[in-house]
């Protein structure tokens, strides 16, 4: 529940009570919108006492009288144009004058209530109003969370690419001046590591596609009948050559038939993911334990690790972009933080769930349950 201010500025005091009473029990609410709406109102009988109002309790709304003592509407209304405040209002005119209307139109005014006018009229005049503020708040907030990711992926994107390209110069470097002997062989090891780094940049810049291919909608063309356990296969295939150096088991069980229709691609984006991470967070000479198996209408794939596991508080933000857990033990562990929020993206566009069940220390569980035949589209 929100409270939006409205201030009346009109000399009648029947006007500025009746607006009171109306909107003291008033509420707008809609079904799109998840808060509804109530009022406060405020009182004033003259322009100069309306600005020093709105100078002091900053209201959403303004009911404005043209015709006041004093200073006019229309100079209230330039007033705030002026101070370039964020205030919604409608003119309450006595009789339509065209001149007036247009004036007040082109210095901001939103809307007319003619007067005399039904509780009715003044209602839906501020259900209007309410409707555009709510709007107003909902663009301005999604254009801050826009502004916001950009920004992260600019901070990630570079810090995460600066370390490993001076780690890369600075192995260079030492084979260009020949810093551990003349021979190809006393560099093994700064060769290892080179390679190691470009691994970590190509799976960045992975995530960092993935992500900017994250659609709001699902490719229903691209949709087709495939064999889960056949991508699983291939996605262990993918990172078999970092469980090797982890040495790290990855075993694949799959029960019944697991065919799902699906777009294949983000199918291997999920599984990708969660392979890896059960490798990339798990213990040298840990297990992956991978299930796949059905039930009457989904299809349910479980990764199961016996790594660094994820306390409950970190588990409540996984799913978040570019959140990393920051530990001792997950230093050294490159990553972008932006996997499994596009996992659970990409689930959701198929009406599926995904669930993790996590011991800090022994392991975690990640379980996801797709639909075998997700519902189309409307
Ligand atoms: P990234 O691995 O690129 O950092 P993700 O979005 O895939 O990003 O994962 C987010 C964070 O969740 C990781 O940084 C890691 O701290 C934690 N995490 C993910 N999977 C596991 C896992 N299987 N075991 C332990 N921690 C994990």
């Amino acid at each position: 529940m929100a409270v939006l201010k409205v201030l009346v500025v009109d000399d009648e005091p029947g006007i500025r009570s009746g607006v009171s009473r109306i909107l003291t029990n008033y509420q707008v609410t809609y079904p799109f919108m998840d808060e509804d709406y109530t009022f406060e109102v405020m009182e004033a009988a003259t322009g100069e006492e309306g600005i020093e109002i709105i100078d002091r309790d900053r209201p959403d709304i303004l009911l404005l009288d043209n015709k006041l003592p004093g200073i006019q509407g229309v100079g209230v209304l330039e007033y705030i144009r002026n101070k370039k405040l964020d205030i919604v209002t409608a003119m309450i005119t006595s009789y339509a004058s065209l001149e007036v209307a247009v004036k007040a139109t082109r210095d901001g005014a939103s809307d007319f209530i003619p007067k005399p006018f039904t509780p009715q009229e003044l209602k839906s005049s501020i259900e209007n109003i309410s409707k555009q503020l709510y709007l107003k708040k909902v663009t301005h907030k999604m254009n801050k969370e826009g502004k916001k990711i950009r920004y992260q992926f600019l901070s990630v994107l570079s810090h995460e690419l600066k370390a490993p390209l001076n780690a890369l110069e600075g192995y260079l470097r030492m084979m260009q001046e020949k810093q551990a002997g003349e021979n190809i062989d006393d560099y093994t090891n700064q060769i290892e590591r080179s390679l190691h780094r470009i691994q970590g940049m190509r799976s960045l810049i992975m995530d960092l596609l993935d992500f900017t291919k994250i659609r709001l909608e699902r490719k229903d063309e691209k949709m087709q009948e495939l064999n889960m356990g056949e991508l699983v296969s291939n996605s262990i295939v993918t990172v078999q050559p970092y469980a090797i150096q982890m040495e790290v088991n990855i075993n694949l069980d799959v029960k019944n038939n697991p065919v799902i229709t699906a777009d294949p691609e983000d199918m291997n984006i999920i599984f990708n993911n969660l392979i890896s991470n059960a490798v990339k967070y798990n213990k040298f000479g840990g297990r992956v334990d991978i299930t796949i198996d059905t039930s009457d209408d989904d299809v349910i794939l479980s990764v199961s690790d016996t790594g660094i596991g994820i306390s409950d508080e970190d588990r409540e933000n996984l799913f978040t972009e570019f959140m990393r857990v920051k530990s001792e033990q997950t230093k050294n562990i490159t990553g972008s933080g932006l996997g499994l929020s596009i996992v659970k993206k990409i689930i959701e566009l198929y009406n599926g769930k995904i669930e993790v069940e996590s011991t800090p220390g022994t392991g975690s569980i990640f379980t996801v349950t797709l639909p075998k035949k997700p519902l189309t589209k409307m």
